[in-house]
């Protein structure tokens, strides 16, 4: 497997391999790899021979110092996970911030027609525009045909896409299915620093985005809403920051049900300290 570390480097393998007529796929990662990122490899393969896997912990996306500090990082077992995949159609690019960066380590601000002040948004100050920055640069520095996002960050892959249509980007994204733990729990590069207490306490937040769902069907959103946010106030573990019934289109909160309109159950939580999100397809 190529594992590279600077986007010369990485730039010189993919033209050779695009001379070949290769088609090359992209999962951008921030590592600390699980088998929802394998999930997301596979799926593109499907559409690629050749698939570009980043490792990156994007510092300009992270709100929290502590966050970033404790964000966890291991290349060699993210190696070993992806050779479970392919030992030789995977490049591996891991690059130090100063090669994105350079000196200069700051995103640039983007709008994101609203989305990017929702849900994760009102959270995390500044945390899409890193995310625009970072993906954007990587866009550049890979040049994929088609690029594969997890619906477990929903928010994130729909700016993604707006950000493709707004800046005219090269590259069909597409959305993967989240992957779960036999429990429910969605699988998560910060599952691994949960106490075996929280750990164990956790799926509940997938249980609760269950009923949620089926209550859906016959009360209003905020009904649903006020329901979830009770379940959590008695529960002694877990505290929830938001739970919010949204258009999987705008992302904005849900008032009046249409039956024409989708809707998605976004949820974030912290377990200790660390902060779990997930959501559901509600119709
Ligand atoms: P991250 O390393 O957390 O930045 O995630 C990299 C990519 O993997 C993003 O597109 C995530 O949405 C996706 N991803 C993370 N966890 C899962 C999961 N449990 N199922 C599917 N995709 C995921």
């Amino acid at each position: 497997m190529k594992v590279v570390s600077s986007k010369e480097d990485l730039t010189e393998i993919i033209d050779q391999l695009k001379a070949k007529k290769n088609s090359i796929g992209f999962v951008p990662t921030m590592g600390a790899l699980h088998d929802g990122h394998l999930s997301l490899v596979e799926r593109g393969f499907k559409d690629n021979s050749i698939m570009v896997v980043s490792i990156f912990v994007n510092p300009t996306q992270f709100d929290n110092k502590k966050d970033l500090d404790k964000y966890p990082r291991n290349l060699e077992s993210d190696i070993k996970l992806l050779k479970k995949v392919s030992k030789d159609k995977i490049i591996v690019y891991a690059p130090t911030v100063e090669d994105i960066y350079g000196a200069s380590v700051s995103s640039v601000s983007f709008s994101f027609d609203g989305l990017e002040n929702e849900m994760e948004g009102k959270f995390r100050k500044g945390h899409f525009d890193g995310v625009g920055t970072i993906v954007k640069r990587l866009f550049e520095i890979v040049q994929p045909e088609f690029a594969y996002f997890g619906e477990k960050d929903f928010q994130q892959l729909q700016i993604i896409r707006k950000l493709v249509e707004k800046q005219h980007l090269n590259v069909k994204i597409i959305g993967c299915k989240i992957h779960r733990e036999a429990s429910g729990l969605a699988m998560s590069s910060r599952n691994s620093r949960l106490k075996k207490e929280y750990l164990e306490a956790a799926p509940f937040i997938y249980k609760t985005l269950n009923e949620a769902k089926k209550k859906f069907r016959k009360m209003s959103a905020q009904k649903v809403t006020k329901w979830v946010e009770a379940q959590f106030a008695k529960h002694e573990l877990l505290k929830l920051e938001y739970f919010n019934i949204a258009n999987v289109k705008s992302l904005k909160t849900l008032k009046r049900k249409s039956p024409k309109q989708k809707y998605r159950a976004f949820i974030a939580v912290f377990a200790d300290d660390i902060r779990l999100i997930d959501n559901i397809a509600l119709n």
